[in-house]
This record gives C-alpha cells, structure tokens and sequence, in this order.
C-alpha cells in the first residue's frame, strides 16, 4: 500500500489498519450519475480497493451539470465505461469493474454478495427497492443516497435499523424517475456524505448514521438528522434477524 498517498487522512486519528481494510474493501455503487460519480470519486481517493460500478445506459448532454465523471466527447457512449476510465486515470492502482445494467438484472445478487458496502445512488424507487432487498438478503450494509431538485436524504441500512422500506414504504410520488430537476453540487454533496458513510462502514472507524435520516434542502441549509424506526410489518425487513457482516477486525481497533 502507498501509505504516502493517504497521509493527510491518516493525520485524523484514522489509522493504517484501517487504511488497509479501505484497500481490501470492494464497494458497488449502483448508479455513477450525479450521486454515484461523486461517491465513486472520493472513495477511489480514499483507497477503497475496487469500486464495482453498475448503471445503464449512454450518458446524454443534459446529464453533464452534475455527472463529473463524464466528458462531451463521449456523449452517446456507456456511462459506467466513461466513469471507470476516469476513475483509472486519477487512480490506477485501484479495480474497477463496470456494468452497464439495471438493479433487475440476474447478475446482481452475486454482485452484491460479494461486496463488503452498497451506495443506492439510483433516482427511482423500484430500483431502490430491489437494491434494499438485496443487500438485506446478502447481509451487506447498503448506503442510501437520494436527491431531488436541492433536497437531499441520506440512510444507512446494517440491518439493525431501519431498512429504505420501513422509511419510504411506498416510494415517494413527488419524485419523478426521469427528467428530475438537479444541481449538480446537490448531487455531489450527498455522495459525499455516502462516501463516508462506507468509509466508517468498512474501517470500524466511528459510528455510520444507522436509524437515522438524514434531509436537508441546500437553498437554506436547513440539516436534520431524523430518528426513524424499524417497521416490525414492513415487507423487505420485518421478519429478519439482524444479519450484516461486522466490521473486520483485523487491524487497529476502531472508533
Ligand atoms: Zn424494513
């Protein structure tokens, strides 16, 4: 591991063993829009080892206001082909593996089984679903990741809490899957703090925000983080036992 490229976070208590699980981490970020680039972005900075990106679809003109991962002169090619490429250039010592798919796919549980943290950076609710589903099935924490317009909502699911369906059981009708009104520093502020959330996630370091929802609305600024509780009924998560994998405790301890 080049231990110089991480030396400024180091510098914040966080420490090498945890650095190392970063290394040894494989996330999938389902989705590399607005959200999912940004996620992606800082945890290929971070160190994460191998990114696992999947969306589908060609990137178009109006997708360049916040997808940052993405250039003009591909316009009409694979979104998560152009994302990866990028991510190699700024990181090559990092995996990345792409699939240009949608949530449905067949491939998808193995993909998220083998994955030690899951961002939901997808702007539709069956999609959203199906990825909550999965991770709870796997056992594999997920990070949820919405915006619209300039209000943002941030979720961590580990099984112990709250799952997307006890908090959104049946989606949100206000947000439209296409054409969804963006700025792109909306986007990116919540895949930021998606980002960290995995980090704390897969190091062991600090508590991630699990049964508690995060909005806020960027015009004002307004943040709260809202207690949510588990749904004893709900229908992806109420008859479950807790089964997400712990941290890895193989390095220094965490906080
Ligand atoms: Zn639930």
């Amino acid at each position: 591991m080049d231990t110089q490229r991480f030396t400024r976070q180091l510098m914040t208590g966080f420490g090498p063993g945890e650095q190392e699980r970063l290394n040894g981490a494989t996330v999938l970020v389902a989705g590399v829009g607005g959200v999912g680039g940004a996620a992606a972005t800082y945890l290929a900075a971070a160190g994460i080892g191998r990114l696992v990106l999947v969306h589908p679809g060609p990137l178009e003109k109006a997708d360049l206001n916040r997808q940052t991962l993405m250039r003009p002169d591909r316009i009409g090619e694979s979104r998560v082909l152009i994302a990866a490429d990028t991510l190699r250039t700024h990181h090559s010592e990092i995996a990345v593996e792409t699939w240009d798919r949608d949530l449905f796919d067949p491939l998808l549980p193995d993909l998220v089984a083998a994955a030690d943290a899951v961002i939901d950076a997808r702007h539709n609710f069956p999609e959203r679903f199906q990825i909550n589903r999965m991770c709870l099935d796997a056992g594999v924490p997920l990070v949820v990741a919405a915006m619209n317009a300039t209000e943002i909502q941030l979720l961590t699911v580990d099984g112990s809490g709250p799952c997307l369906r006890c908090v959104f059981a049946a989606g949100d009708p206000d947000w439209d899957p296409l054409g969804f009104p963006v700025f792109g520093a909306v986007a990116g502020t919540v895949g930021c703090l998606a980002a960290m959330e995995v980090i704390k996630l897969i190091s062991g370091f600090a508590e991630p925000s699990v049964g508690r929802l995060l909005v806020a609305d960027l015009w004002d600024l307004d943040f709260r983080s809202l207690p949510v509780a588990r749904d004893p009924a709900c229908a992806d998560c109420g008859l479950r036992q807790p089964t997400v994998r712990a941290p890895r405790q193989d390095g220094a301890s965490g906080r």
